[in-house]
C-alpha cells in the first residue's frame, strides 16, 4: 500500500545515486522544489552534466558506498543495474532513509508521483499495485487538462486575508478562445464581476456560492459607472477575496484594463492581467480578413468609432498599404465614412463590416467607403460589430489568382 504525502524538500539533502536520463528528469524537478541534490556515479549523462554545472551540486565521480547515504533525507537510485540499486535500497531501510529505486518493476520505499500543477495546486498520481508509468502518465495529464481549464473545483475554502484581482481577457465569444489560464482563474474565484462582452458559457458552473456581479454596459446605457466597478473590485479584494474581472476580448484593448489596474495599484492590491484574443484581430479573421497581408497591408490601425476622427486615423484610412479596424463604430459609420471621403480617401476603397465574430450570428456585408453607411443601414447591421477598411477586406484576396486576370474583380 502506498501512502500519498506532500514533502517539503527545500534545503534537504537529497542523494542520487547513479547519473543516466531518469536521473536528470527527476535531479530536475527536485531541484524546482529546493532539494540540495547531490550525485555519486562513476560517470554522468550529458544531462546530469548540465545539471551539476548549472547548480554547482557536488558530484562524488566513483561507485557508491553505505556512507555516501548517511546526510540523506532522501535517496534516488538509478544505477542500471538490478543488484546494485537493490542493494541500496537495503541500506537506505537500515538508515530509515526513504528511497526511490528506478530499476525496472521495481519501486523502493519511496515512489515519485506523475504530477500536474495548476495555481498552486499540486496532484499526484501513483498506483498501488504495479509500475505503469504509461498509465500514470496518462491519468495525470487528463486530470492537469482538467485543472487547467477550470473543470475541477479549485476554489479556496479557506480564506488568506490576501485578496486579489484578476483582469481576464474572455476572447472573442466561444469559450475555448479563452486562455486556459483565464479559465482556471475563473475556476478559483470567489467574486467575479462580468459585462455583456464576456464569453458565453464562462460563468456556467461555477460554485453556486461564488459571487457575479454584472456590471454590463449597453451602447448609450452605463449601467455600473467605471470609477465603482474600479472601487467594486478594490473593496472585494480588501475583503480577502479572489476577484476575477472578466471582460470581452482583451482588457487593455478598448477594455478599461488599463483603468482597473491602476486603482488595484493604487490601492495596494495584488493585480494581474490576463490577455485575451481581442475582437480587433479575431473578428476580422473569423470572416477571412487578415489584418495584415504580405504586399497588401503592412500594418493596422485600431480605432474607437466613437472618438472624433483624427488625423492618424484619416492618414490610415487613406494610406492604401495600412488596414484600420475600428471598433464600436456601428453607430458613427455615416460621420466616419463622410469625414473620410472629406479627407481625400477614395470612396471605393474596399471595406467590410464584420457582426457578431466567431459566434453563430456572424455575418459579414462587404462594401467601400463611399457607400457603407448606406449598405450598413439597408443590412441592418447591429452591435457588437467591427468595421475594416482597406484592401484586405477584398473578397478574393485568399482566393487562387486565375492567369491572365488581372485586378479579379469583386
Ligand atoms: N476588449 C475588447 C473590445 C471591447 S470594445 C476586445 O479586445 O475585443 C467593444 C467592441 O468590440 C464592440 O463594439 C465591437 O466593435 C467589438 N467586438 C467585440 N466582440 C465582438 C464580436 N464577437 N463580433 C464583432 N465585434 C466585436
Amino acid at each position: 500500500m502506498t501512502t500519498m504525502l506532500g514533502l517539503t524538500l527545500e534545503g534537504r539533502d537529497v542523494v542520487f545515486i547513479g547519473g543516466g536520463d531518469v536521473a536528470a528528469r527527476r535531479m530536475w524537478r527536485m531541484l524546482q522544489d529546493g532539494a540540495r541534490v547531490s550525485v555519486v556515479a562513476p560517470e554522468v549523462s550529458d544531462d546530469v552534466r548540465e545539471l551539476i554545472d548549472a547548480h554547482d551540486l557536488p558530484w562524488t565521480a566513483r561507485r557508491v558506498r553505505a556512507s555516501d547515504l548517511d546526510e540523506a533525507w532522501l535517496v534516488h537510485t538509478a544505477t542500471g543495474d538490478r543488484a546494485t540499486d537493490a542493494r541500496i535500497a537495503a541500506w537506505c531501510e537500515a538508515r530509515r532513509v526513504f528511497c526511490v529505486n528506478a530499476s525496472d518493476g521495481a519501486h523502493g520505499s519511496a515512489r515519485l508521483t506523475a504530477e500536474a500543477r495548476a495555481g498552486d495546486v499540486v496532484v499526484g498520481v501513483v498506483s498501488d499495485a504495479g509500475v505503469d508509468p504509461r498509465r500514470t502518465a496518462r491519468l495525470r495529464d487528463a486530470i492537469g487538462a482538467l485543472l487547467r481549464d477550470g473543470t475541477l473545483p479549485v476554489r479556496r475554502r479557506r480564506r488568506t486575508s490576501l485578496g486579489r484581482v484578476d483582469l481576464v481577457g474572455g476572447g472573442p465569444g466561444p469559450l475555448d478562445l479563452m486562455t486556459v489560464r483565464g479559465r482556471r482563474l475563473l475556476a478559483e474565484a470567489d467574486v467575479i464581476v462580468t459585462d455583456r462582452l464576456g464569453p458565453g458559457g464562462a460563468l456556467e458552473g461555477v460554485d453556486p456560492d461564488v459571487e457575479i456581479i454584472d456590471v454590463g454596459k449597453r451602447p448609450g446605457h452605463h449601467p455600473v459607472p467605471q470609477e465603482q466597478i474600479n472601487e467594486l473590485i478594490v473593496a472585494h479584494a480588501r475583503r480577502g477575496k479572489r476577484v476575477v474581472r472578466l471582460k470581452g476580448g482583451d482588457p487593455f484593448v478598448f477594455g478599461r484594463g488599463g483603468e482597473e489596474l491602476a486603482a488595484c495599484i493604487a490601492a495596494g492590491i495584488p493585480a494581474e492581467v490576463v490577455p485575451g484574443v481581442s475582437s480587433a484581430i479575431a473578428v476580422p479573421q473569423a470572416a477571412g480578413i487578415p489584418v495584415t497581408h504580405r504586399g497588401v497591408s503592412a500594418g493596422v490601425h485600431i480605432v474607437n468609432g466613437q472618438g472624433e476622427l483624427s488625423v492618424a486615423t484619416l492618414a490610415a484610412l487613406a494610406d492604401p498599404a495600412l488596414t484600420t479596424v475600428v471598433l464600436m463604430g456601428v453607430a458613427a459609420l455615416p460621420r466616419l465614412a463622410a469625414a473620410a471621403l472629406a479627407a481625400g480617401v477614395s470612396a471605393d476603397r474596399p471595406a467590410a463590416i464584420v457582426e457578431s465574430g466567431h459566434t453563430a450570428q456572424q455575418r459579414t456585408t462587404r462594401t467601400t467607403v463611399g457607400t457603407m453607411a448606406r449598405d450598413a443601414a439597408a443590412a441592418d447591421v447591429r452591435n457588437p460589430a467591427v468595421i475594416v477598411i482597406g484592401d484586405v477586406t477584398r473578397a478574393e484576396l485568399l482566393l487562387p489568382q486565375r492567369e491572365g486576370v488581372e485586378g479579379a474583380t469583386r
